[in-house]
């Protein structure tokens, strides 16, 4: 049995069972528009969704909420598949579209309006809105509120056949213009829109509104928990009339909500992330940087990086901004656990050894998984007279607490010799190109354990380590909230990505699989691109640093 989720959802679920309601059955949906990617808020409520049914021995339904004609595309329903299955989640046989219920719910409209209570009205949409008033300010009826029954089938009937242009009409519950609930004022089921759809193509020119029609989907497919987002709130009012007028519905659905994902120094409105990819601030929903799905992937983020995440922030009932080193923090975790360690060189600063036995190639076996030998497996690697180490790890003037390589002092080659710096070679404007250096032969690493030094350093061979491209990604935005910006574009972090051309690589890694993931000493979590990569050269992806080196 999977694990009982603990929070609110999971204990109305439990209580409902415990009453026999709905038969003993669960059944929830993550229903997505397709009109983008999926980004990480709605990975929290995939999550939620599937975590909840497979806990309770229950399933849920993935569903296309396909009833806006102008906006959605087969690109997105695939990509939305591909990534809800590598969440985890398993709709069994259970995949349906908004559209796939278009007659159904249009035979629900003519039974409203039969029963008196829906009519047409060929008001002005503005003139419907401002009739609509306020939460302190009763609405006013439309003067087609009390057409007759027969009047208003013959009007749907003509606004379903095509007579009536784009907002010329709209069906609309007859409810109560006084409601406390603005929501619940005659609200519009369905208006004509002379569009396309990307699956029942022209033979609709109406479609259902969202609160007309989400109810019954839910009720059409047998879902008995309906989890939305909070700003849904005062929509389940509207929901329950709905179902309530059109049932009896078994099971009949009912409507939860809880705290839609917020995350700082990200967007996750589609609409803005679709901005920044026809901007091209980013290379495509799936940019390591976006907050979508398939950007995570790309940069390296597992599933269950995702899923610790989730369990991490739990299941709110208010909103709030989640803090975004929470996720790294899941995502750091996850790594260190999954991450062979091997050694790459970023930016490269040439050493010779002078004392090396000139053209000697010494073959070091190195562990996979240092510290932990039980998980055996390692790798080898060539050390000889000409070397690289990371440019930043040495200083010609270095600060008091220095642990790393200057003039005349030592440090340890991870995983081989302690060197000492003798010499510095400069070019004609007095930058460091390259250093001359010496190793204490006695020193070798697991031999000379006693022998001490500065500091350890990664390296690898000069000329048998590999070139490879380097992509170091960070936050896509300076700030916290780009939301509260009057441009969110305006807060992208210049640096958020930074190719390294010149980078070397230890040979192992030569061959490394798209998609393997190795932790690089002492620089983080690297991930071998999917895409990009070709065999004998991999392209990494830097997923996450070591530690949080931001500071904002
Ligand atoms: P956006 O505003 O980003 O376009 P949306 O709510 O319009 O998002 P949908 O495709 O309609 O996107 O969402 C599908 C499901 O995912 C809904 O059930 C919705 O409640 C949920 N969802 C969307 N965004 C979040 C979020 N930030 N946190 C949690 N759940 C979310
Ligand atoms: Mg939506
Ligand atoms: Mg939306």
């Amino acid at each position: 049995d999977a694990p009982r989720p603990r929070n609110f959802l999971a204990e109305i679920v439990e209580a409902d069972l415990a009453a026999g309601r709905n038969g003993g059955r669960v059944v929830t949906r993550f229903p997505p528009e397709p009109n983008g990617y999926l980004h990480i808020g709605h990975s929290k409520s995939i999550l939620l969704n599937f975590g909840l049914a497979r806990a309770y021995g229950g399933r849920t339904h993935l569903r296309f909420d396909d009833t806006n004609p102008v906006t959605e595309e087969t690109e997105y329903v695939e990509a939305i598949q591909d990534d809800v299955r590598w969440l985890g989640g398993d709709w069994g046989g259970h995949l349906y579209f908004a559209s796939d219920f278009f007659d159904r719910m249009y035979a629900c409209a003519e039974r409203l309006v039969r029963e008196g209570l829906a009519y047409v009205d060929t008001q002005s949409q503005e003139t419907i809105r401002e009739q609509r008033g306020s939460f302190d300010r009763p609405g006013v009826n439309s003067p087609f509120r009390d057409r007759p029954v027969a009047e208003n089938q013959d009007l749907l009937r003509r606004m379903k056949a095509g007579e009536f242009p784009d907002g010329a009409a709209v069906l609309r519950a007859k409810i109560d213009m006084s409601h406390p609930n603005v929501l619940m004022r005659d609200p519009l089921l369905y208006r004509v829109r002379h569009a396309r759809h990307h699956r029942t193509g022209d033979a609709w020119c109406i479609y259902p509104m969202y609160d007309f029609a989400h109810p019954l989907e839910d009720a059409c497919e047998g879902v008995t928990h309906s989890i939305c987002t909070l700003e849904f709130e005062s929509n389940r009012e509207l929901y329950d009339w709905v179902l309530d007028h059109t049932g009896p519905w078994d099971p009949r659905p009912r409507q939860y909500e809880f705290a839609r994902l917020a995350l700082g120094y990200t967007v996750m409105s589609k609409r803005k992330l679709l901005r920044l990819v026809n901007e091209q601030r980013v290379s495509g929903w799936d940019d390591p940087r976006m907050p979508t799905v398939a950007g995570m992937r790309r940069r390296g983020v597992t599933a269950e990086a995702l899923r610790d995440f989730a369990d991490l922030i739990g299941v709110a009932k208010n909103n709030s901004l989640v803090d975004i080193g929470k996720l790294e923090f899941a995502t750091r975790a996850d790594l260190e656990r999954r991450s062979p360690r091997a050694m790459a060189v970023i930016h490269p600063l040439a050493v010779s050894i002078e004392n090396w036995p000139a053209g000697k190639v010494e073959e070091l076996d190195l562990p996979w998984w240092p510290g932990e030998p039980e998980r055996g497996g390692s790798r080898k690697v060539p050390f000889g007279g000409e070397l690289f180490i990371e440019r930043d790890d040495f200083a010609l003037d270095p600060p008091k607490d220095w642990k790393r390589l200057a003039p005349g002092r030592e440090v340890r080659l991870a995983g081989a010799y302690v060197i000492r710096c003798d010499e510095v070679v400069r070019g004609p404007d007095g930058d460091v190109r390259a250093l001359r250096c010496t190793y204490d032969p006695a020193s070798r690493t697991g031999e000379g354990a006693a022998r001490r030094a500065g500091g350890t350093l990664h390296w690898v061979h000069a000329g048998l380590s590999v070139p490879a491209e380097v992509r170091m990604y960070d936050r896509l935005f300076a700030v916290e909230q780009p939301d509260a910006e009057e441009d969110f574009i305006a807060t992208i972090n210049p640096d958020s990505l930074t190719v390294a051309k010149g980078a070397r690589v230890e040979p192992a890694l030569r061959d490394a699989a798209p998609g393997s993931r190795y932790q690089f000493l002492r620089q983080g979590y690297f991930f071998a691109d999917p895409v990009d990569s070709v065999p004998g050269a991999p392209v990494w992806n830097r997923t996450i640093t070591l530690k949080d080196t931001w500071s904002a």
